[in-house]
């Protein structure tokens, strides 16, 4: 398996911020992966795995890992009856498509959630009042140590969140899903993809919300919107002017422009709501959101 070297974070990222990588590799089998993560427990060395790496900020000075991509039979995705069976490097939108060519609904809540299987186990990825742990069924989960399939309780799956580690590669997911015409499901997917096109900045480089909802009745985004940061830009990065829980890499930006924008719209929604906003996206390497 080839080992690469520096790969830097930012193109592994969907904001496209980060630095180097110790070390990647695109294992494409059970097997590779298991030899990538011998290869790494060899030289003490810990291990990340990114999907798409649309809910990630990589550190600027890069991380200290072994990262990994899944590829190849990792990321293939069938039908088997009413269960859909993808391996963790496989995106929503081939899963959402395998589904709806087999008759197969269910999955159409993550048209818009631009990920893969494993990461959206990590985040128990949701959206329109779904979310992984509706449809999961078990994910077959990897360490140095061996392997084992783990169901949802055992994933501690809730609200984006779930109690996996880096280390532990979600390498392959079992869906159990509905029958359902695949035109029901073709015009649920184009009327959820417009209502996102309206709202969010689906068009610009982002990592998906920052912010979790908190529990009171304004969502992150109206209470960032009514403390005036729409627009509000450090260095490369800008909240976006069409929904304020994203931000964008207007070009140039860095992961400190982004964690400070975050401090900002911590601080003032403290301050105008008394609300602490917890962040949603998952932070990899040396880095933490710091204090303001
Ligand atoms: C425009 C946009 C819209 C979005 N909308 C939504 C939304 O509606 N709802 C929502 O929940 N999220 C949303 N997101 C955020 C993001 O798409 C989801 O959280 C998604 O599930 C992340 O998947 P990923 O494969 O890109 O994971 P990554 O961002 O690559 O990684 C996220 C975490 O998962 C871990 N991980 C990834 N793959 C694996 C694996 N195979 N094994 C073990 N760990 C793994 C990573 O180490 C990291 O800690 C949005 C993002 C964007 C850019």
């Amino acid at each position: 398996m080839n080992i690469q070297y520096g790969m830097p974070l930012a193109r592994l990222t969907t904001i496209g911020t980060g630095g180097p990588a110790r070390a990647f590799a695109k294992p494409t089998s059970l097997g590779e992966l298991e030899q990538a993560l011998a290869w790494a427990a060899e030289r003490d060395l810990p291990v990340a795995t990114v999907g798409l790496g649309s809910n990630l900020l990589g550190a600027d000075d890069g991380v200290d890992s072994l990262v990994l991509r899944l590829a190849g039979e990792l990321a293939s995705v069938r039908a088997e009856g009413e269960m859909l069976v993808a391996g963790g490097g496989a995106t929503n939108a081939v899963c959402l498509h395998q589904a709806r060519a087999a008759g197969l609904g269910g999955f159409e809540f993550a048209c818009a959630i631009p990920g893969t299987a494993g990461g959206g186990v990590w985040m128990n990825a949701g959206a329109y009042g779904s979310d992984w742990s509706h449809i999961l069924v078990r994910a077959r989960v990897v360490t140095a140590a061996g392997s084992g399939w783990l169901t949802p309780v055992e994933l501690g799956l809730s609200y984006r969140h779930s109690e996996l580690r880096h280390g532990q590669v979600v390498a392959e997911v079992e869906y159990r899903l509905t029958p359902r015409p695949p035109e029901e499901i073709k015009e649920t997917v184009s009327a959820l993809v417009a209502q996102r096109k309206a709202t969010q900045p689906t068009n610009k480089r982002t990592f998906g919300s920052v912010f979790k909802n908190p529990e009171h009745e304004l969502g992150a985004g109206r209470m960032l919107e009514e403390c005036g940061l729409k627009g509000h830009a450090i260095g490369g990065a800008v909240i976006s002017p069409k929904h304020a829980n994203f931000i964008e890499n207007a070009g140039g930006a860095t992961t400190a422009d982004a964690l400070a924008l975050m401090c900002e719209a911590r601080r003032r929604a403290r301050e105008r709501f008394g609300v602490e906003l917890e962040h949603e996206v998952e932070l990899l390497g040396e880095i933490e959101l710091p204090p303001d």
